[in-house]
């Protein structure tokens, strides 16, 4: 509940959220702290992207794919009777509309069309919850390339489901059975396993995290969320531009890619992360995963284990951007808790039909504590990211209600 982030009056910063500084810096944070074979394996990605992204026929196949196939644009849905209820307006971007149920869609299509620009033939995934390994085998079978997952052997006993999901994609599921058997783990192992095959696998990262040029890349990627929503919210609201937006925040990926269409103009930015998984609000400087950014630790500096609900939530660790844009004061960072997470999902499903995912739950829990709290003044417009739908949570919902 506590908010320990710095606050300064939002800026218009036409700077915040450009490309990095050199070395895929972020203020302090980013960087690409890894073996030599992989930072040359990195610099092919950087050179390959920078290439594409400069490319309008990438640009255009990539639009075609995630229209056709993912079902973009997303719609901007007025939640009417809980604006009604909590004194504010309220408008959901709703990735949870796409093909797969979340925004993680925008980013592997990406990434797997960049793979075959390349001439690779194979991706390689870590997964958690499996969300990011059904989207990563969804886009490989989409293109005709093969998907190796990578998941701890505690996440595939408890997400049974989306491993039959990402085997019937035709995707190769490899247990993990190192240190805590979750997703840190899972993560590690695949940058080993890419290692020793940089020639013919791209590493499709699931968010903000990693060593450079990941963190920009797979904003870069998720950028179209905020894009759209900029000019939805343009034709929408009377004021064109929300006073508020929020996402929730796990690795960040759906939050920078929000944010990334609003960085310039004069909306608040906020950023919500799990109680137990707050990598911003508690997470003190580190190296993980190729990356230097804010990391749970314990006194020892050991990374210590998230506890979230939301398995998306559930990393220890933030992205690079989010702690730089928490220094500059662009965006702040909150956090909330399982049971107030669990509260706002009943709310959604009961005033809107919408039954959303844990993790949107969260971004929508802190609206609602907010709204309720006068940190948001009544008649403000927010326009909020659901990330993904709840249909993978309600065996986890039906538990607790
Ligand atoms: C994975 C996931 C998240 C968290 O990832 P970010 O990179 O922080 O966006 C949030 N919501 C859903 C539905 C997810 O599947």
């Amino acid at each position: 509940m506590r908010d320990v982030s710095p606050w300064r009056e939002p800026v218009p910063l036409d700077g915040a959220m450009g490309e990095p500084r050199a070395r895929g810096r972020f203020g302090e944070y980013g960087g690409r702290y890894a073996p030599e074979s992989l930072v040359e394996a990195c610099r092919e990605v950087d050179e390959a992207f920078r290439e594409a992204w400069a490319d309008p026929g990438f640009r255009g196949t990539l639009a075609r794919l995630l229209a056709v196939h993912a079902g973009r644009p997303t719609p901007l849905t007025p939640a009417r009777r809980l604006s009604e209820a909590l004194g504010v307006q309220l408008y959901l971007k709703r990735e949870d509309l796409t093909h797969t149920g979340s925004h993680k869609i925008n980013n592997v299509l990406g990434q797997a069309l960049l793979a075959t620009r390349m001439g690779r033939r194979r991706l390689i995934a870590e997964t958690g919850a499996g969300q990011h390994g059904v989207a990563t085998a969804t886009a490989a079978a989409l293109l005709g390339l093969e998907a190796t997952v990578f998941m701890g052997e505690r996440d595939i006993e408890r997400q049974a489901l989306n491993v039959f999901r990402m085997r019937m994609l035709g995707a190769e599921v490899i247990p993990v059975t190192t240190g805590s058997r979750t997703l840190k783990d899972a993560t590690s192992e695949a940058m080993r396993h890419w290692v020793g095959a940089t020639g013919d696998s791209h590493y499709c990262i699931g968010s903000v995290v990693g060593p450079d040029p990941y963190p920009w890349m797979v904003r870069e990627f998720q950028r179209i969320i905020g894009d759209e929503a900029r000019v939805q919210c343009a034709a929408e609201l009377r004021t064109g531009v929300p006073d508020y937006v929020v996402a929730c925040v796990g690795g960040g990926s759906n939050a920078a890619g929000t944010f990334a269409g609003f960085a310039d103009t004069p909306a608040r930015l906020f950023g919500v992360e799990a109680e137990g998984g707050a990598g911003v609000a508690r997470g003190r400087l580190g190296v993980l995963h190729g990356c230097r950014s804010l990391f749970l630790q314990d006194d020892d500096g050991q990374i210590t284990q998230a506890h979230s609900i939301a398995a998306g939530l559930d990393y220890p660790g933030v992205g690079p951007e989010h702690a730089h844009l928490r220094d500059l004061g662009r965006a702040r960072y909150v956090t909330v808790t399982d049971a107030e997470a669990v509260a706002a999902a009943v709310r959604l499903a009961r005033t809107e039909g919408i039954v959303p995912a844990l993790e949107s739950a969260h971004a929508l829990a802190w609206v609602i504590r907010a709204a309720g709290g006068g940190e948001l003044p009544a008649g403000s417009t927010v326009m909020m990211t659901l990330s993904g739908r709840g249909d993978k949570d309600v065996s986890t919902l039906k538990e607790l209600l």
